[in-house]
């Protein structure tokens, strides 16, 4: 199996944190992540710095970026405006959302389901023409805070029109952290049945994460998202954890076999680094327990 580890510490992670990092800092984030050899990351998001002050200067961290060659370095952009800075500024991939119920989209970006559905079929044929590799996340995927439960077939039916013009790749977000296994497996697979090639995003709030990640796995995602230390939470969800942890994700998957090319020492450094900096203890498990069995030794 090869699973490509998407880590949007820098940009999920970072986003609903209380300290806001400077550019220079969210750029050395991306640097110890890619050293740790994370192959893809969120370096930044393209949002108004009104709307999401955390993520300001966006340009600013891709240009103090030390790019590894074979890294890829994603911006998230929410909209047109966000697309053209997000090239402009040298994003290697453009990661579009936009939300499965109308009320999570008109809070989260102004736009509805439909409207949103919209911006990502042009989207993704500008992409197309600009030669920019494109992955349309679907927010909300798993439950909405405002409109509840979204029924499965909603989200399939956004998958079927995506694939009218298909991006490279189609995410599932479970941005509230809602979501059990049997819903991953039902949705993965419906939408791998239109020809999505399909990664997942998981929040563990309800800490059904790790296992919605396996399930997924199973069902043939060829991307994982997660953030080194879990950092995060949701602006529409009160007390919610962040993404799962990507050194605990790496732990499960390297005990079942699945290669990722990370390593955990690394990245159980830059997890406890990123602590240090954000002034807090990170939900993450693998940096408190450490990693098993034990590569210190050798190190005392
Ligand atoms: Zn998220």
């Amino acid at each position: 199996m090869t699973l490509t580890i998407c880590d949007v510490g820098p940009r999920d992670g970072l986003q609903n944190e209380a300290k806001t990092l400077e550019p220079r800092v969210r750029a050395e984030l991306c640097d110890r992540l890619a050293v740790a050899g994370l192959k893809r990351m969120e370096a930044a998001s393209f949002v108004h710095p009104k709307l999401v002050p955390q993520m300001a200067g966006a340009e600013q961290v891709m240009a103090a970026l030390r790019r590894k060659p074979g890294t890829v370095y994603a911006g998230l952009v929410l909209n047109e405006k966000g697309y053209e800075r997000a090239v402009e500024a040298g994003v290697d991939e453009v990661h579009y959302a936009f939300a499965a119920t109308d009320e999570f989209g008109r809070r989260n970006q102004n736009a509805t389901t439909a409207e949103g559905l919209k911006t990502a079929l042009a989207l993704v044929a500008r992409a197309r023409s600009d030669r920019v590799p494109v992955t349309v996340t679907v927010s909300v995927a798993f439950g909405c805070p405002f409109e509840g439960p979204v029924p499965p077939e909603r989200v399939l039916k956004i998958v079927e029109h995506l694939m009218n013009v298909p991006p490279d790749e189609v995410c599932l977000a479970d941005t509230i952290g809602v979501g059990v296994p049997v819903q991953v497996r039902e949705l993965v697979r419906g939408a791998r049945a239109f020809g999505a090639t399909i990664g997942a995003h998981f929040h563990n709030t309800r800490n059904t994460g790790y296992a919605n990640a396996l399930a997924a796995l199973e069902e043939g995602v060829v991307s994982l998202d997660a953030s080194v230390g879990g950092a995060g939470g949701c602006p529409f969800a009160p007390n919610a954890t962040g993404n799962i942890a990507t050194e605990d994700l790496v732990y499960l998957l390297r005990g079942m076999g699945v290669e990722t090319g990370i390593d955990l020492d690394a990245l159980i450094a830059t997890s406890r680094w990123l602590g240090t900096q954000l002034g807090k203890d990170l939900p993450g498990m693998l940096a408190r327990a450490g990693d098993y069995p034990a590569r210190a030794a050798s190190k005392l």
